[in-house]
């Protein structure tokens, strides 16, 4: 079994890629595809869900293959984008509607009225979410009622979140969903760890359309031996951001790690323990295994990658994203230049969808450099925003482990140390959440006798430690707080 190797799906909002792991922790060979966005309308963001299987079918066979057969794989793991929703037919195992997207708003005005009508705080408690169109619920009632060829399905109808189309299909008619991704529906009870059936009476969702809730890791089923050559065990799954919080071995109480992709997703360990947030924080399922639920609270920033690439691609002020870092550099502050990047209004712990982006401080000394220095700067002054509210709710930080595309900026990353003022940890390998998927599979095929054998798997880390002085510190908060407080009063 320790010669084989562990395959990781990792099917994300723009991209399929597939990996294989040793079981030390190397990537041996990678294979990714991107996946065509669609946008049918304002607000509205759909996939294709047959091209998600396509493209992980694709990418798996090629790793398949580069393994030297099924028999080399000891396991598969998924990870997924959380939330986005899948409608299948039980009898074809196709796809019979468009899968919406987490991003989509369309079901802003649903949202909103159930907010009117008082229904967010039983909400708040029964699932640790906030009510936003960004979970699955209101996708799934709002597809129900506007798609006629899902009410005429009847008892052929089956929904799931990525994970659960991707084992569906690899599996050949297995209909499971793990606990992680199921606490992002906002239809499970993540104190019992079940459906409940007053939220599938409020979105008016039968519970036979729904899959089984299991375990993270866990012998669930082999794959259809038609595909791999022979069947292959499918044995860990967990939500992206779950995910690279177990590939950064965040597996006890205040452990955090923070996610610099196209958005911003921190997550705080908060242990068995479930804990309700008061700030505006989501608390969600960490991870499930043997039944036993370990819990955290969320920050969701949605804006930090893509401003980067805004400034690139719609501004042509940076030829390429890591030209952000050398011009950060060539100046010696902000200039009190701020960047409030609302692009598409502000995540945790404000809730504004309305609000919007500014660049305030302008001056003719202002140049392209304080610019691309402000938006860097906004990821340490939105972090220090959430490191608040988890310590206001009780989950104080004393590190923070980073990972995400963005990280690979040096500047940034000192950046953050400086202005959280706690030590900042960065691994070398950065795929954090292909890594926690790969674990997870280790620990369900018996690879690993736990998570924290498993989490050998993450390797080296780099450090960095806060160099500036408090008052420095205080001078650039009190900067960003008038720049929050202006946007939000727009
Ligand atoms: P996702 O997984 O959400 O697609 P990634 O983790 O691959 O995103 O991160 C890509 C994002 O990181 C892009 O939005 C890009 O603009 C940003 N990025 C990449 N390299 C750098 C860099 N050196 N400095 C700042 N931002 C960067």
């Amino acid at each position: 079994m320790a010669d084989k190797k562990l395959l990781v799906i990792d099917e994300g909002t723009t991209s399929t890629r597939v990996m294989l792991f040793a079981p030390d922790g190397r990537r041996v060979a990678s294979e990714q595809r991107g996946l065509t966005q669609h946008y049918p309308g304002p607000g509205l963001v759909e996939h294709d869900a047959e091209e998600i299987w396509t493209l992980s079918l694709e990418c798996a066979r090629a790793m398949v293959a580069k393994a030297g057969g099924a028999d080399r794989v000891a396991a598969i793991g998924i990870t997924n984008q959380r939330e986005t929703i899948i409608f299948w037919s039980r009898r074809t195992g196709k796809a019979l509607a468009p899968a919406i997207v987490w991003q989509d708003r369309r079901t802003g005005d649903l949202c909103r009225s159930l907010q009117e009508a008082g229904r967010e705080a039983m909400i708040q408690a029964k699932t640790g979410l906030l009510l936003d169109p960004y979970f699955s619920a209101s996708k799934i009632a709002w597809a129900l009622e506007h798609w006629p060829q899902l009410k005429q399905a009847g008892a052929d109808l089956l929904v799931g979140t990525v994970e659960s189309w991707l084992v569906y299909r690899l599996t050949g008619g297995l209909h499971i969903s793990d606990a992680t991704n199921a606490s992002r529906t906002m239809l499970m009870n993540i104190t019992s760890g079940r459906w409940d059936q007053e939220l599938l009476d409020l979105w008016d969702v039968p519970a036979a359309m729904l899959p089984e809730i299991v375990d993270c890791a866990g012998e669930y089923g082999s794959t259809d031996p038609d595909l791999f050559g022979s069947p292959i065990a499918i044995t860990g799954m967990a939500g992206d951001q779950q995910a690279a919080s177990i590939g950064q071995a965040c597996l006890n109480p205040g452990d955090t790690k923070s996610t610099y992709g196209t958005g911003a997703f921190i997550l705080t360990n908060t242990g068995e323990k479930l804990q309700h947030s008061k700030h505006r924080l989501l608390s969600t399922i960490a991870r499930q295994i043997e039944g036993k639920r370990h819990y955290a609270l969320e920050g969701s920033v949605f804006v930090a990658g893509s401003l980067i690439k805004w400034l690139r691609d719609d501004l042509g002020l940076l030829r390429d994203a890591a030209e952000s870092e050398q011009l950060a550099r060539t100046v010696e502050d902000n200039g009190g230049v701020y960047l409030v990047p609302a692009l598409s209004g502000l995540g945790a712990p404000h809730w504004r969808p309305d609000a919007r982006a500014a660049i305030s401080g302008l001056s003719f000394a202002s140049n392209r450099a304080h610019i691309a220095r402000a938006a860097l700067e906004a990821m340490a002054h939105q972090t220090h925003d959430l490191m608040s509210a988890f310590a206001a709710d009780g989950a104080r930080w004393e590190r923070l482990k980073i990972d995400g595309g963005m990280v690979a900026n040096d500047w940034l990353s000192q950046d953050l140390a400086d202005m959280l003022d706690l030590q900042v940890e960065r691994p070398h390998f950065i795929e954090t959440t292909a890594l926690g998927a790969a674990m997870l599979a280790g620990v369900g095929c018996g690879l690993f006798g736990s998570l924290d054998e498993a989490s050998a798997m993450r390797g080296e880390v780099e450090g960095f430690d806060p160099k500036i002085d408090a008052k420095l510190r205080e001078t650039r908060l009190s900067g960003w707080r008038d720049a929050v407080r202006a946007v939000l009063r727009d």
